[in-house]
């Protein structure tokens, strides 16, 4: 149904089809199915009791008041030490601005850089959101592929092709929200000496995912000192601290951006939730321990989820590094039907999956590769095997 009075720019906007995958499996489920969601990304753990706690400990002490728009100071002072702590990277508190979620630290910055017909270079497969908040902004979105061979990661001969003079920023994440990909040092430097050539471009780095990597230390660019004037490094706590509701994400800026950021969402939200600031609080300066347990049970989901699925004929699969994301090809299915339903494309499949076997994953066109699917393994050992058994069987029976 098309209702013509509302603008032109919520027309052109896509439905996110992580959160509407979620939600069509939600609705199959109140029906009485036996769903397994593995479409939306977000942690199963609860949110840590020491969270919990300081959170509790907030609402009794008062913080029921409209907080900084930018953030608590004792706040914006955890996460200047996190940078230092855990980046050597140095970013005093006026550069950080608390943001309701890394989704919103996205949009200030990039509503605060793009103008309209600036080109926004966005490796490919892409995070949903980033395109459609590019699009807000009347910015012009770049696409650029990387190989399966390469784990999906852009090379910087890529890199250096698809930039031109209109090119204003680069929007990546690594860990890499659909691949699992983690760009390693070697490779991020390779990009940063292009990005050294064309000083006209910005970088919108997303370390939402750093806590969640197989790889070792977190490498990002902000140790590339040639490029920290032009940086804006989004992270948050949804991720790493199993904290998705909560809705806390920040960005460590230039203090220039940072001060337009502020601006921006004094105009638009305001502050973050104070609890749930104060709850960040405890999660940056406490304990990372339940940080690290819930990453070795990501790495062992990882790998059971990557042995069972390599053994579905047809299913071709890298093996992730990070994030908690499987992402499989599976063109091999196409032109194929279970009876009357035939499969053209990912999102077909997705949907027969979905409705035949009862597990909800999201289409990679929403990623902007259609040949393949991305599968959450963010649940439980046993939801994961059962899961993969129905879609084993599932594409069986597709003949
Ligand atoms: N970036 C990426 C790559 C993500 O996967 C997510 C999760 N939705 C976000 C940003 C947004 O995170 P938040 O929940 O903090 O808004
Ligand atoms: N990051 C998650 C995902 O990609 C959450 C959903 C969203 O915010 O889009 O599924």
């Amino acid at each position: 149904m098309d209702y013509p009075f509302l603008s032109r720019r919520i027309r052109s906007l896509a439905e996110s089809q992580t959160i509407g995958m979620s939600k069509r499996s939600r609705e199959l489920a109140a029906t009485g199915a036996d769903v397994i969601d593995l479409s939306l990304g977000e942690p199963d753990f609860v949110t840590p009791a020491h969270i919990r706690e300081a959170a509790k400990k907030a609402i009794d002490e008062g913080y029921t008041f409209y907080p900084p728009i930018a953030g608590f100071a004792d706040l914006r002072e955890a996460i200047s030490n996190k940078f230092k702590r855990e980046n050597q990277l140095d970013y005093a508190p006026d550069q950080v601005v608390v943001s309701t979620g890394a989704k919103q630290s996205i949009a200030n910055t990039v509503l605060c850089l793009v103008n309209p017909g600036d080109e926004v270079i966005i490796p490919l497969p892409y995070w949903v959101s980033y395109l459609e908040i590019v699009k807000l902004a009347e910015g012009i979105t770049v696409p650029l592929k990387g190989k399966l061979e390469n784990k999906y990661k852009i090379t910087p001969e890529d890199l250096e092709k698809a930039i031109t003079p209109k090119t204003k920023l680069f929007i990546f994440s690594s860990p890499c929200n659909p691949t699992g990909s983690v760009y390693s040092r070697d490779e991020l430097k390779a990009l940063a000496d292009v990005f050294e050539k064309h000083p006209q471009v910005f970088i919108l780095s997303d370390e939402i995912y750093e806590h969640i990597s197989f790889t070792g230390k977190h490498q990002s660019f902000g140790q590339f000192e040639a490029l920290r004037d032009r940086l804006i490094i989004v992270n948050g706590v949804s991720k790493g601290y199993a904290m998705t509701g909560w809705r806390i994400g920040y960005i460590g800026a230039p203090k220039e951006i940072a001060a337009a950021c502020d601006k921006m969402q004094g105009q638009i939200t305001s502050g973050a939730s104070s609890i749930s600031q104060k709850a960040s609080v405890a999660a940056l300066n406490m304990t990372n321990e339940p940080t690290v347990q819930m990453r070795e049970a990501f790495r062992r989901r990882r790998d059971l989820v990557y042995n069972l699925m390599k053994e579905i004929p047809g299913m071709v699969l890298h093996l992730p590094e990070g994030a908690f994301y499987m992402f499989p090809k599976i063109n091999s299915w196409f032109g194929k039907a279970n009876g009357t339903f035939r499969v053209e494309n990912a999102t077909d499949l997705c949907m027969y999956l979905l409705n035949f076997s009862h597990v909800s994953l999201v289409t990679g066109e929403a990623f902007g590769d259609p040949e393949c699917l991305r599968l959450s393994y963010a649940t439980s050992d046993d939801k994961l095997v059962e899961a993969i058994k129905r879609i084993k069987n599932g594409l069986a029976a597709l003949t």
